[in-house]
């Protein structure tokens, strides 16, 4: 859909969900959000993340309209306990990024707002193929970018063109995880290296190290090298799970109970190796709020911040609902 449009309908749908009654029917109580990046310059970064202003709003929003922000440990407490008397929110932070401490951690620590960063090992590893990354570096550092893969040559000089044009690329990824392999040539050929852009752009080792230690994080898995794990055998997926379990144990010296699946897709299997691996709750990118205590934890749902009238329309509630009519 045109993004002016979804915006119209976000707008349209946020404004139906304020209203009394439709509030009172589609009530949830508990809800995770999804954040990855809170850029302090969305442009700059082909508008990839979440801008400070976003993320302000978001958490001024929440805050506004009684949402406490917890734990993802206290959230499953309460709902398990049937707690009624406040509703919940937790925030999460997908891939371990710099700015997440940078940027977000002076904003939450004045909130003392609670949240989790999974990371996949092979971020502060440096190993990780952040195919995103690199295309980003490419439209935004070209004119003329051609994918040979793709059979496309895109004309770029401007930022919506480069926009664009990275929006449909990886979009033909998320068509097929394959896809990410390659771009290799094309990353070699414009000097792109993922190793440097892992380096600038995710925490490392000891970064996460301190990290970990802060009274207000909690560190959960997101695989090894952040494969989909639908797209890989039993014997990998599993590998996938427990040795990024055991990688962050190691180096966080803490217990690692909740993982993030990567790229948000998984089925019946990998809920069962999440749990066989020793983690005690999955969440998705299936955008969608938590309603009671019969949630499945290997499949719990999240809601994405990509637009304020997009947030408030998911947050409340009339999204779901609409598809659920469909
Ligand atoms: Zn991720």
């Amino acid at each position: 859909m045109d993004r002016f449009l979804k915006n119209c309908v976000y707008y349209g749908a946020s404004r139906i969900g304020e209203l009394p009654f439709v509030r009172a029917r589609l009530a949830a109580r508990a809800v995770i959000i999804l954040f990855h990046e809170i850029q302090l310059d969305c442009r700059s970064e082909l508008m990839t993340g979440t801008s400070v202003s976003l993320f302000d709003f978001s958490l001024n929003w929440l805050q506004r309209e009684g949402w406490s922000i917890v734990s993802l440990d206290e959230c499953l407490e309460r709902l398990a306990s049937n707690d009624r008397s406040r509703r919940y929110a937790v925030l999460t932070f997908d891939d371990g990024y710099r700015d997440n401490v940078s940027v977000a951690l002076p904003i939450l620590e004045r909130r003392h707002a609670p949240f989790m960063v999974y990371v996949p090992t092979g971020a502060p590893t440096r190993s990780m193929q952040s195919w995103w990354l690199g295309l980003r570096k490419l439209f935004r550092s070209r004119d003329k970018v051609t994918i040979d893969a793709l059979g496309r040559r895109f004309h770029c000089a401007d930022f919506r063109s480069k926009m664009l044009a990275l929006e449909e690329v990886i979009r033909w990824v998320h068509q097929d995880y394959r896809h990410a392999a390659l771009l290799a040539p094309t990353f070699k050929q414009n000097d792109i290296s993922l190793p440097a852009l892992n380096e600038e752009y995710f925490l490392d080792e000891r970064e996460l190290g301190i990290l970990a230690r802060h009274p207000l994080v909690s560190i959960g898995g997101h695989t090894t090298s952040h494969a989909a794990l639908p797209t890989l055998d039993k014997f990998l997926a599993r590998a996938e799970l427990v040795d990024n379990r055991g990688y962050l144990e190691n180096l966080i010296q803490l217990p690692v109970r909740h993982l993030a699946y990567p790229y948000g897709d998984w089925g019946h299997r990998e809920e069962n190796l999440t749990n066989e691996a020793g983690f005690q709750t999955a969440v998705t990118t299936q955008q969608g709020r938590l309603n009671d205590n019969k949630v499945n934890r290997f499949a719990l749902p999240r809601i994405g911040v990509y637009s304020r009238s997009g947030f408030m329309a998911r947050m409340s509630g009339i999204i779901e609902a609409v598809q659920l009519l469909r």
